[in-house]
């Protein structure tokens, strides 16, 4: 098996860097539209209107107008961002990494719209209602009730929201599932299943996961990635997936999850207090300031979110020298994460500030060099 020579020192092609670029502006003018969008629903009013609008739209009952409100929200925003959305779609096409046709991004779009107007749905009504209930505490209680919800979400995201929009199926491939008892075995764990996800119905990007929590908890590894990589470096793949379960990254990400949300609810009730205080809303309950929640929670993620990608890349780097230690030799994983760079057109050395600003994930050329390290540490030829 020949692998892909060490590439970490090669330059990016000016095809990746113009469609990474292309893509962080993309990324920066949906952020700009939508929080323009909060900023003028709060400074003209018009959120006020919308409120009336849904209360006489759903009879004068709170519940359903908080409902309707949230739903002519999302309607309009979806609106604005359309153009934006569009043209995220037609850049995966015109970089040859996306399959999709018009249609199947169409249907797409319409499913995420109703899941967000579902899940939002409830996360709104619970808001609401726990402010009703409770003035003072709605915050620490809403907070903890969330943290179920999120909790369960995490549980069922890979037998029920993933599949809205791909299809699974267990791995069938017995070299590759003994391949993974023995990882297993070596880590002294047991991960529950490994399923073959149908990605290139949708795109040409090969990618890799651990999900779920408890029963659910399980490695998903893209068709794409399936289909062109050597055993060996699938294996280096599957390493990586096993790094995170045997971390625990997920439930841990779940803690500091839950130590940044209960910040949020911390400020979000103090904004609101300070709102109504200067009577720019009549209570708390006034859900014509959800449009100042979203601000704020948008606002509180845009300041944290470095942290996190930096913790995040912590977590990386970590399931990495997991996989360095459970193969036999680091170079299927070099030439993996070569094969990665190039099918999904990433950088392999984007500029510091991009990486410690945007990405979850080490630079590519930073991992290939920890791999290097490691094989020159461990005396591999
Ligand atoms: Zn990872």
């Amino acid at each position: 098996m020949a692998f892909a020579e060490n590439t970490s020192s090669a330059p990016d092609s000016p095809e990746a860097r113009r469609y990474n670029r292309i893509h962080r502006w993309l990324g920066l003018a949906d952020f700009v539209v939508g929080s323009a969008f909060l900023v003028v629903l709060l400074v003209t009013g018009w959120t006020g209107w919308l409120r009336d609008l849904a209360l006489r739209r759903g009879f004068q009952n709170y519940t359903l107008a908080v409902f309707l409100y949230l739903f002519f929200l999302l309607l309009i925003s979806k609106v604005l961002g359309f153009g934006l959305d569009y043209y995220g779609f037609r850049l995966e096409r015109k970089f040859q990494l996306s399959t999709q046709k018009l249609r199947s991004w169409l249907w797409d779009e319409a499913k995420g719209f109703l899941l967000g107007l579902v899940l939002g749905g409830i996360v709104v009504e619970l808001l609401y209602f726990m402010i009703r209930q409770s003035p003072q505490h709605w915050w620490v209680i809403t907070w903890a009730l969330f943290m179920g919800l999120f909790i369960l979400l995490a549980q069922l995201a890979p037998v029920v929201l993933f599949p809205i929009f791909y299809k699974f199926e267990p791995l069938e491939n017995e070299d590759l599932r003994r391949r993974l008892v023995l990882l297993s075995e070596h880590a002294g764990t047991r991960v529950r299943g490994v399923y073959r996800w149908k990605l290139s119905e949708k795109s040409k990007k090969a990618n890799a996961a651990l999900t779920g929590l408890g029963n659910t908890r399980r490695i998903i590894l893209a068709d794409t990635l399936l289909d062109n990589y050597a055993p060996e470096e699938i294996e280096a793949v599957l390493a990586h997936e096993l790094g995170h379960h045997v971390h625990r990254h997920i439930l841990k990400s779940i803690f500091v999850q839950a130590g940044i949300t209960l910040l949020g609810f911390w400020v979000a009730n103090f904004v609101l207090h300070y709102a109504v205080d200067r009577h720019v809303f009549e209570e708390l309950s006034d859900f014509a300031n959800l449009p100042l929640l979203a601000l704020t929670a948008t606002a509180l993620s845009l300041l944290l979110m470095p942290a996190l990608n930096a913790y995040s890349r912590f977590n990386e780097r970590q399931a990495d020298r997991y996989a360095f230690e459970s193969i036999t030799s680091v170079e299927p994983f070099i030439s993996s994460m070569n094969k990665l760079a190039q099918q999904n057109l990433a950088e392999r050395t984007p500029s510091k500030w991009i990486e410690v600003l945007f990405h979850s994930h080490p630079a590519i050329s930073k991992r290939v060099a920890a791999a290097e390290a490691w094989r020159r540490a461990q005396g591999q030829a």
